[in-house]
């Protein structure tokens, strides 16, 4: 017997994990659809989005993007635009599943709109769990929504995770590969280019994650989503430095015991466990050649050379709105990098003296998480002009 299929709505569908999905989505047919597709400002990369997999509706976050592909695209489907209009759309009867994947902390009202509307969430934005995770997971827990990891990190964990006790984890170890500069003298990182910094050794992936993966903020931010997902003490969550990036990590057991998960890095893996998460379902592609592989190494990151990992344990402890302003001073820094308005050592600078300014209140609610957004990235302007 066949059902029909999940419409999902993809949240970030021109970004690399929104390609990545909708390539799964279109290998598995009979089961799922991309009924809507939502980007931020990539009119001509929706327009060939839409020609391809003829979704039902579009909705862009920016006004005058929007404009033009209604333009572009006439009265062809349905077109939102702004807040009002990604709201809308993630909360209609026809989606199932919600792809979050919007670049940075754009993707934490959406993602909250899916969880109050009891949207299944295939949750790739960690930037939503990191400023909102005390938010979004309370909300979770009263809905009795599914929220299920993208991240390559923590589906490892989850599929780790699978028949175990929760009183049975002793830790979790993410695997990090540590980046471009892994290898660089600390003394050089003041002065390296951002191609540098976006040539990524293993993974291919979008501009503001592949320099949170130079800075090794992208491990903070993992940890500190980790934190969230899986209920366990910034002290019980390890980091490894795992330069193959074919272990994506590993949970440990009270009695010793470790398990991890491996693959080869390709996003669409994790992306396909996410949507058919509890099952497995068979996926074409390369597999993990390990006489091809050879070697596996590991070892502790440097936390002197890259300081944003220390500064997420750090925002982490704090609590309360500690990591929202650490997520924002984040973004303005590496936008700001990328600009080549900053220098690479500046990035932990700017986070750091951005914290040191704030005093940490609660998260109940969304005003709260806003507001310390909103102090953290006119600080951190601030401190750059
Ligand atoms: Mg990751």
């Amino acid at each position: 017997m066949r059902s029909t299929p999940k419409n999902i709505a993809i949240l970030g569908a021109t970004g690399s994990i929104g390609r990545n999905s909708l390539q799964v989505i279109k290998a598995l047919p009979d089961r799922f659809r991309a009924t809507y597709l939502v980007v931020r400002r990539n009119v001509d990369g929706l327009m060939d989005l839409v020609a391809e997999h003829r979704p039902k509706g579009v909705a862009l976050l920016d006004e005058a993007a929007a404009d033009a592909f209604r333009q572009k695209a006439g009265d062809s489907l349905e077109v939102l635009s702004g807040a009002k209009g990604v709201k809308e759309i993630v909360g209609r009867d026809d989606v199932d599943l919600v792809i979050s994947a919007l670049v940075g902390f754009a993707g934490l009202e959406p993602t909250l709109e899916a969880v109050r509307k009891r949207k299944t969430i295939a949750l790739a934005n960690k930037e939503t769990l990191v400023a909102g995770g005390e938010l979004i997971t309370r909300l979770v827990q009263e809905h009795g929504v599914d929220l299920i990891p993208i991240d390559s990190e923590h589906s490892a964990i989850l599929q780790c995770l699978v028949g175990e006790e929760p009183a049975s984890v002793a830790k979790l170890i993410l695997t990090a590969s540590g980046g471009p500069f892994l290898t660089t003298p600390v003394e050089r990182l003041a002065s390296v280019t951002v191609e540098e910094a976006l040539n990524h050794p293993n993974w291919k992936m979008g501009n503001k994650i592949t320099i949170d993966s130079a800075t090794l903020m992208n491990k903070g931010l993992e940890v500190i989503e980790a934190h969230w997902l899986f209920r366990l003490p910034p002290e019980r969550i390890d980091v490894v430095i795992h330069p193959q990036s074919i272990i994506h990590s590993m949970v440990e057991f009270v009695d010793g015991s470790v398990k991890a998960q491996l693959g080869l890095p390709d996003m669409k893996l994790p992306i396909q466990y996410a949507l058919t998460y509890p099952n497995r379902t068979p996926m074409n592609g390369a597999r993990v050649d390990f006489p091809g592989i050879q070697s596996m190494t590991f070892f502790e990151p440097d936390r002197r050379k890259f300081r944003c990992l220390e500064l997420a344990y750090g925002a982490l402890q704090l609590g309360g709105t500690a990591p929202a302003v650490m997520n924002a001073a984040n973004e303005v820094a590496v936008e700001a990098f990328l600009d080549r308005r900053i220098s690479f050592q500046k990035i932990p600078d700017l986070i750091g003296r951005t914290l040191d300014a704030h005093a940490p209140g609660p998260v109940s609610e969304l005003n709260q998480i806003l507001e310390a957004d909103h102090f953290a990235r006119s600080h951190a302007r601030s401190l750059l002009s």
